[in-house]
């Protein structure tokens, strides 16, 4: 299922859209005014970072120009031809902001000098009398490298404090553990040109065709070159549609599915064994672990026939080239990791990993899915993937940053248990960047409550997001082409940003707030910069002799090359489009195999909530929503969130199509339209997440995470749907198949790492498990 504006607007004509809909001063039509220049740099939104031209005329953006970039070759997706449309949007933050009159009052205009005093003035108070952890830091991945770094920098240099945490944890830190794990080094082994080489391409957990709309065109390549096509999603979503093979899987048994198929491939005798022997470790476990999953088996937990999960395998098992290809519908898992190693198991099994074509490759969400994890703004990480436990490394990194290595914060909480850690009042003030918490974060009804114990919530935005709305200092920045930096998408592939306007009104770039902030916490010495380019130059610093060394990555070989790929250590170096060809990154040079066993997810169904409510994006809307749902053409076809519900459940709850329905899962409930469509299991609802407020699914969504990644599950949690006109939960059971009553496998009793709003925990120097993820 795909929606499209006809779902919400019946019989208007598109090119009304076109001309109505938009918002921003840089009208469609402006579309043929001739730009007195064209500024080359990378789409603002998914982990593609398609290559396009910005046109400006007069200092403003006025539009955009195909790029014969790699990767895109020209393509832009409906969100890459509209970025531009948020330079000069009316909706802009302009100026400071200051609630004034306590948590009641209203955010009023400031002075930069007033708002930043105020700030830096609550951060000194706080500090002296509770300590540098006080005050936290979440930042964002949709910012270029050098603001992801230099916010790292800022939270330890700056602030002093060790909580310091992005919100990737909530998009593929589970592929990022699960690849360090397996591989030694978190980046995907190899580019998207890659992609026709492969025989087979088996997507697993990805929409591919909606969230990332110009990979698809290499995947077209090879299937014109007659490769086959698996998909595995609980909907039949418009690439599964295209495919040999849908394997339509129950939300959160991934990994029941990924043994079975390993499991035939053993049994078909299509292992490489000799690949196995030279290049892994554990096969014999992993081999052991997986029999018991026969397809029968396979099939009562996932819901896929046994026939289709044999055909599958064989499929797969029998193509001498395979890629697999995964991204959150198996990653968002209180399982995520071990539904990433799985993967990478039957990858690894046939031989395929280091192979032009084949292996595994996670699609990384947010545009700088891939760098926001590298640079040192994860909560265990320093610059270049260096451990923040490893005395070494912070010896390292200390010497680059000028301070004693004793002076670098030890491990905080990761950006989910920081949610605790304000409701219990550890942490009493947060700098947020670039970041929607409201819409992004589990059970948002908890994040409310823990966002308004903050004196102050700072925000530093360029829209008034629906966390900003409940800011004390609001301060605005700047959107991606109002500077200079780099980001590295999801293949790994360094890509230059140029500047392409100024911010408006009195917004600043916002590594220049962060580097005022800092002077005026006394650390000014540490933030001399007088440009991005100094910013990047130091990183490359930090990051050499790391795993993801950027030493050899300069701007200008970024632009030559179009690209560059990281690790590239020195100057003359060329960068590395493909890992793993000769050895992994594990110092024996060896894979490491990890038997992997089914696991329920957190909640499971039962009588009061009977179906499994997942979630995920729609095509013409990127995250949280802030910047697409004011980009008018984007919001007039999706202006609001839907339920999707199989016509067999639909019928017998009384449900017509495009009636407004209510929702309800043991944490809320909210009420939106149905959407009836055959291309969805019965025993599953879905809702696209990218909406505030009464239309934010993550009311509903639950806040169990992966003990060791900390990842969210918003793939699965139980739920109900039901008539407005119906009384909540009087319909009872509606015989999904998951008969057995409410369950849940893990409570915050049971398993309190998994519920981090319920209990948290504050992690010391002794207690960071998975601190190498
Ligand atoms: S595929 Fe991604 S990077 Fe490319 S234009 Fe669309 S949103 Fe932008």
């Amino acid at each position: 299922m795909s929606v499209n504006r006809g779902t919400f607007v019946e019989r208007r004509d598109v090119n009304e859209d076109f001309q109505q809909a938009g918002h921003s001063r840089a009208e469609w039509a402006e579309a043929d005014r001739v730009p007195e220049r064209l500024v080359p740099t990378h789409c603002s939104f998914c982990g593609v970072q398609c290559g396009m031209h910005l046109r400006v005329a007069d200092g403003q953006v006025i539009g955009v120009e195909p790029r014969d970039y790699p990767h895109n070759r020209g393509s832009l997706c409906p969100k890459g031809v509209v970025a531009y449309q948020q330079v000069g949007h009316p909706e802009r933050l302009r100026y400071p902001m200051i609630r004034r009159g306590g948590k009641g009052g209203q955010l009023e205009r400031a002075t930069w000098d007033e708002a930043l005093d105020y700030v830096v003035g609550r951060w000194k108070q706080i500090q002296e009398y509770h300590g540098k952890d006080a005050v936290a830091v979440y930042s964002g991945s949709s910012m270029t490298n050098e603001k992801c770094y230099l916010t790292g920098k800022f939270a330890r240099v700056g602030l002093g404090t060790r909580h310091i945490d992005y919100n990737g944890r909530l998009c593929m830190s589970s592929a990022a553990a699960a690849y360090a794990k397996a591989f030694g080094i978190d980046r995907s082994p190899l580019p998207m040109t890659d992609i026709p080489l492969a025989d087979c391409v088996f997507v697993a957990g990805s929409n591919v065709a909606e969230c990332f709309p110009i990979m698809m065109q290499w995947i077209w390549q090879a299937r014109d070159r007659g490769a086959s096509l698996i998909v595995a999603d609980p909907r039949e979503t418009p690439i599964a549609r295209t495919a040999d093979l849908w394997l339509p899987v129950r939300p959160g048994t991934d990994v029941a599915l990924l043994n079975a198929m390993l499991r035939q491939v053993i049994e078909d005798g299509l292992v490489d064994e000799a690949y196995l022997a030279a290049r892994t470790t554990g096969w014999e476990d992993v081999r052991a672990a997986v029999q018991e999953y026969t397809p029968e088996v396979s099939e009562r937990i996932t819901g896929v026939p046994a026939e289709r999960i044999v055909a599958a395998a064989r499929l797969y098992g029998r193509a001498p080239t395979s890629l697999i290809m995964h991204a959150r519908g198996i990653e968002h898992s209180t399982h995520g990791i071990n539904n990433c190693l799985a993967c990478i198991n039957l990858a690894l099994a046939r031989g395929q990993v280091g192979k032009p074509g084949g292996g595994t490759m996670m699609i990384t969400g947010q545009g700088n899915g891939q760098g926001g994890r590298e640079v040192g703004q994860k909560a265990n990480q320093l610059p270049g993937y260096r451990h923040i436990d490893v005395l070494e490394e912070r010896q390292y990194v200390a010497a680059v940053w000028g301070i004693p290595e004793p002076e670098i914060p030890q491990e905080g909480a990761a950006a989910t248990e920081m949610v605790n850690l304000m409701a219990t009042g550890e942490i009493k003030s947060c700098l947020i960047l670039c970041s929607n918490l409201m819409v992004s974060l589990p059970d948002n009804a908890v994040v409310a409550r823990a966002l308004d114990t903050l004196d102050p919530l700072v925000v530093i935005d360029f829209f008034l997001s629906e966390t900003a709305e409940r800011a004390d200092v609001v301060l605005p920045g700047s959107v991606w082409c109002e500077d200079e930096g780099t980001t590295t998408n999801l293949e790994g592939r360094v890509v230059k940003i140029n500047a392409a306007a100024q911010p408006p009104g009195e917004a600043r770039p916002d590594w220049q707030i962060l580097s005022d902030l800092a002077s005026r916490l006394g650390r000014g010495q540490f933030f001399p910069y007088q440009s991005t380019r100094e910013i990047w130059d130091e990183l490359r610093v930090a990051s050499h002799g790391g795993i993801s060394d950027y030493f050899g990555i300069t701007w200008e070989k970024i632009e030559a090359q179009g690209g560059v790929f990281w690790p590239c250590p020195t100057e003359d170096h060329p960068g590395t489009p493909r890992l793993f060809t000769e050895r992994f990154g594990h110092p024996d040079g060896r894979a490491r195999m990890t038997a992997i066993r089914y696991e329920p997810p957190a909640e499971e169904p039962g009588d009061d909530f009977p179906f499994r409510l997942t979630t995920g994006r729609v095509v013409y809307h990127y995250l949280s929503g802030t910047q697409t749902r004011r980009l008018g053409f984007l919001n007039a076809q999706a202006p609001e969130p839907w339920v999707e519900i199989h016509p067999m459940m639909a019928e017998r709850l009384g449900i017509r199509d495009h009636e407004m329905v209510r929702v309800r899962t043991p944490r809320g409930s909210m009420e939106l339209k149905a959407v009836v469509v055959p291309t969805i299991r019965p025993d599953t609802l879905f809702i696209p997440f990218h909406y505030g407020h009464a239309g934010a699914v993550n009311q509903l969504t639950n806040p169990a995470v992966d003990p060791t990644c900390k990842i969210p599950e918003y793939k699965v949690c139980a739920a109900t749907v039901e008539r407005l006109d119906v009384a909540p939960g009087s319909h009872g059971a509606t015989g999904t198949g998951d008969a057995a009553g409410p369950r849940q496998n893990y409570t915050p009793e049971s398993d309190p790492k998994m519920f981090p709003y319920a209990v948290g925990e504050t992690k010391t120097p002794a207690s960071r498990e998975g601190k190498r993820h």
